[in-house]
């Protein structure tokens, strides 16, 4: 054979030195030409805009990827996705509303995670589906919401009839309770008949959480010495029952007393407006005990409220609570995003730290300027 090859544009093999004909050595064979690491034939497809009557079949149908994105519009800041959402949200509603909703709270540790993927469980064992949703304000801070996460909630998290998101980050906590809110419709109408919102009960968040739920469920644990400790009574009045976690090994008895002295701390407060006395149940999230006890307490709950009317008036008197908020949220939005309002606050807020205006002549001048100029 010989070594003897011609350096040409088709062959360009020659490039090696070892090909000359000069070197008696083996001809060096250039490579195969790689085939590209993707498929050409697999182009990226840039995903279609789906139209709102796109995104309401896809939710009406159950389709957990157009509700996922749906709700992606929902919590998005720009304001043409707000503009589809709210078109999307105004036809879903027809369908919304057939779920029983349930705020579960507990400070960090109290087993939140572990008891909703239980009780999540036992709810779909029962059939129906499940949306598990979160309010965590504190979410922006620490870079997006822990609360909700799917890996916290291992069985659900796997499970074809559980949908779980969490919280939305972006915004005060009015806009991320606005946005849960709005959530909880479209999963309505997707067709999730069980509803949970987590929220951690340390802050202002249950209040909102109490606003959209019809059954608000808080979790304690025992064995601390100050039961009645770390949870404001607020969260306390407002639960419609609370549950003792981790009642097993050692941990029962303590469990016992922490329920006889939650019982008995709930004597003490006015009967609450649905008529319905809290109850208190010990069971362990962790060691699937006495859930079936918490989840008939529950059902009690229910049937009360829905003989009694309660039920009902809740919802409207929410409706009312959410139509005010909307508003409220709105209109901060539209004042404190405006550009000149921001840098008009900022020269007041300098006045005002340096004693130059008082603070009602400062809010006076930007408030008038903004109904004179803004509208
Ligand atoms: P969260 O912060 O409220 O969501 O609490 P987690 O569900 O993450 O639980 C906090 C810790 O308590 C974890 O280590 C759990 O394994 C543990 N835990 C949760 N439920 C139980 C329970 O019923 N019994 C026991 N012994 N431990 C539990």
């Amino acid at each position: 054979m010989s070594n003897d090859i011609k350096h040409t544009e088709e062959n360009p093999l020659i490039h090696h030195p070892e090909n000359d004909s000069q070197y008696s050595g083996l001809q060096v064979n250039s490579g195969v030409v790689q085939p590209p690491m993707v498929s050409p034939y697999l182009k990226r497809r840039k995903r279609r805009q789906l139209s709102v009557n796109d995104y309401v079949e896809g939710i009406l149908k159950g389709n957990t990827t157009v509700l996922g994105q749906a709700v992606t519009l929902i919590e998005s800041l720009a304001p043409q996705h707000q503009a589809i959402a709210q078109e999307v949200i105004a036809k879903c509603l027809p369908y919304a509303g057939h779920s029983r909703r349930i705020g579960i709270t507990g400070v960090p540790g109290a087993g939140k995670s572990t008891s909703i993927d239980v009780f999540g469980m036992h709810v779909l064992e029962r059939g129906g589906k499940l949306a598990v949703l979160a309010i965590d304000p504190s979410s922006e801070r620490s870079n997006g919401s822990i609360l909700g996460d799917k890996t916290r909630m291992e069985r659900l998290a796997v499970h074809p009839k559980a949908f779980i998101r969490p919280s939305p980050s972006a915004g005060s906590l009015g806009g991320v309770a606005r946005k849960t809110r709005e959530t909880i419709m479209l999963c309505e109408a997707a067709g999730y008949d069980t509803i949970f919102v987590e929220t951690v009960g340390v802050g202002q968040s249950e209040t909102a959480v109490h606003s959209m739920v019809d059954y608000f469920l808080l979790i304690q644990l025992a064995g601390t010495g100050d039961e009645l400790q770390g949870i404001k009574r607020g969260i306390m009045e407002m639960a419609d029952g609370i549950v003792i976690n981790k009642a097993d090994g050692d941990n029962i008895d303590r469990a016992n007393l922490a329920a006889a002295q939650f019982r008995n701390a709930l004597h003490l407060f006015p009967l609450p407006p649905s008529g319905f006395v809290p109850e208190v149940i010990t069971y362990s999230g962790y060691y699937n005990l006495n859930i079936d006890k918490v989840w008939d307490m529950i059902d009690r709950y229910f049937d009360f409220v829905k003989k009694n009317g309660y039920f009902h008036e809740k919802r409207r008197q929410q409706e009312k609570y959410w139509m005010f908020e909307t508003i409220n949220e709105k209109l901060k939005s539209h004042f404190y995003n405006n550009p000149e309002i921001d840098a008009m606050l900022k020269e007041k807020e300098q006045l005002v730290l340096a004693s130059r205006q008082s603070s009602f002549v400062a809010a006076g001048d930007v408030l008038h300027y903004y109904f004179e100029h803004l509208k």
